[in-house]
């Protein structure tokens, strides 16, 4: 196929990782994302970005990242922290450790704005990639194939053979597409939200006084505290901090009732009684009560595709609920299957056809299986019949 020009809008993970497959094959990229540089940005628990401090990669994602660069996958593999299975924690405090597979097969835990970070440095580095901050999709003309952007010194209009929508679940793209094709449209906010709770480092003081820090529960497990309406999950982070993010998912209503500290005292020691030693009752309150508190959303579509001007990939065709841990995994194998079609004929048009068509059942299964995993996560896990159902594709 010719070489060709494509506007990438929104450069989260799964915008990154296309940037690099397009320009892999000698497309002419410009990336375009609406926010500043988010490797400038600070991270941290509090940070009010709307999106989880740190992600399960599984093999579906790696084999998408694989597709790019076997050097880039390997040194994201050396900054992962490996988890085996899950630890299912009671409201006792004890601990039952379920495998995910007798081989050892694993999810891993990462960071999620360091692996952004290493994406866009990734495409930084290649002739044939622009990155463009502060740039805000607000239209696409596709039979004129112009997309205006709004920036901070006003609106451009740029010329690209083709605009690829990663741009999230509220994707602008989508909505443009929907201008110029019919697309079956399906949106479903769950009635629950999530809030993160940081779990710091224990400090251990050995004989002579020094003091060193280590994780306050087994790294190599996703941690879950199921309370069949709600539930507590955490994963730990990479790196010399030694902690672990977790996050609390529970209905509007519950958390419409924890209105006082004592009320997040009561929460935690009745359903997380293990937890509030870890972190203390005041940081407790002052988490909860300060961290945002995020939506969950599922969205369908189809088309993903209008002719050979527009491609719909990530979270802008499929947002799903987080319970798989597979969005972002997904919407790596997004485009690693992307290219395939890409590959496989001269025509786009027929490319991103064959990608719609082929692709449909799959996102559509996934994201009914992440949305089924919330009752197995939150409740099923603590069934014994649960210990004969094992498998590494899900939390
Ligand atoms: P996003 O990460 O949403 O990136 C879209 C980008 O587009 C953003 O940077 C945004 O600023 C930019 N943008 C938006 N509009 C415009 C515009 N008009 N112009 C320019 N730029 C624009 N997935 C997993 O695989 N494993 C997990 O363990 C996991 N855990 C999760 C936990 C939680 C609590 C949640 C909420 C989600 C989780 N996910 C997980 C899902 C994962 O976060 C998403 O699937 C993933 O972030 C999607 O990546 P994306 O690049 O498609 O979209």
């Amino acid at each position: 196929m010719p070489a060709h020009t494509v506007s990438i809008v929104g450069a989260g993970p799964v915008g990154t990782l296309a940037a690099l497959y397009f320009a892999n094959e000698g497309w002419k990229v410009t990336l375009y994302e609406l926010r500043s540089d988010p490797r400038l940005q600070q991270k941290g628990p509090t940070a009010s970005t709307g999106k989880s401090i740190n992600l399960a990669l599984s093999h579906r994602g790696i084999e998408g990242l694989r597709g790019a660069s076997a050097e880039l996958a390997a040194e994201i593999l050396k900054n992962v922290v490996p988890v085996y299975g899950r630890m299912i924690h009671d409201r006792h405090g004890r601990q039952t450790s379920q495998a995910y597979d007798v081989h050892g097969m694993h999810i891993n835990a990462v960071d999620r704005g360091w692996l952004n970070g290493v994406l866009l440095d990734a495409a930084e580095r290649l002739e044939n990639v622009e990155l463009r901050f502060g740039h805000r999709l607000v239209h696409c003309d596709f039979d004129r194939r112009i997309s205006k952007f709004s920036t901070e010194d006003g609106e451009i209009e740029v010329q690209s053979d083709l605009v690829v929508g990663a741009d999230g679940a509220h994707s602008t793209v989508r909505r443009q597409m929907m201008r110029a094709e019919p697309v079956d449209f399906e949106q479903k906010y769950i009635d629950t939200l999530w809030c993160e709770i940081s779990i710091p480092p224990k400090r251990i003081t050995s004989a002579d006084g020094t003091t060193t820090e280590t994780y306050a529960l087994d790294p190599n497990h996703l941690h879950i505290w199921p309370c069949k309406t709600f539930m507590l999950m955490c994963l730990a982070n990479i790196g010399s901090d030694k902690s672990f993010t977790g996050t609390l998912f529970m209905p509007r209503v519950s958390f419409d009732d924890v209105v006082y500290p004592n009320d997040v005292v009561d929460l935690f020691n009745t359903f997380f009684p293990d937890v509030v030693p870890l972190v203390g009752e005041k940081e407790l309150c002052r988490q909860f009560f300060e961290n945002p508190k995020g939506t969950l959303v599922s969205i369908k579509c189809s088309p993903y595709h209008y002719l050979d001007r527009c491609i719909l990939i990530g979270d802008a065709a499929h947002a799903m609920v987080p319970f798989y841990g597979q969005g972002m995994n997904c919407g790596f194998e997004d485009v690693q299957v992307l290219f395939k079609h890409i590959k496989e004929t001269n025509s786009l048009t027929t490319a991103l056809a064959d990608y719609t068509t082929t692709r449909r059942a799959d996102l559509l299964a996934i994201s009914d299986l992440a949305m089924e995993n919330y009752v197995e996560m939150r409740s099923s896990v603590s069934s014994k019949m649960y210990l004969a159902r094992k498998s590494t594709e899900e939390f």
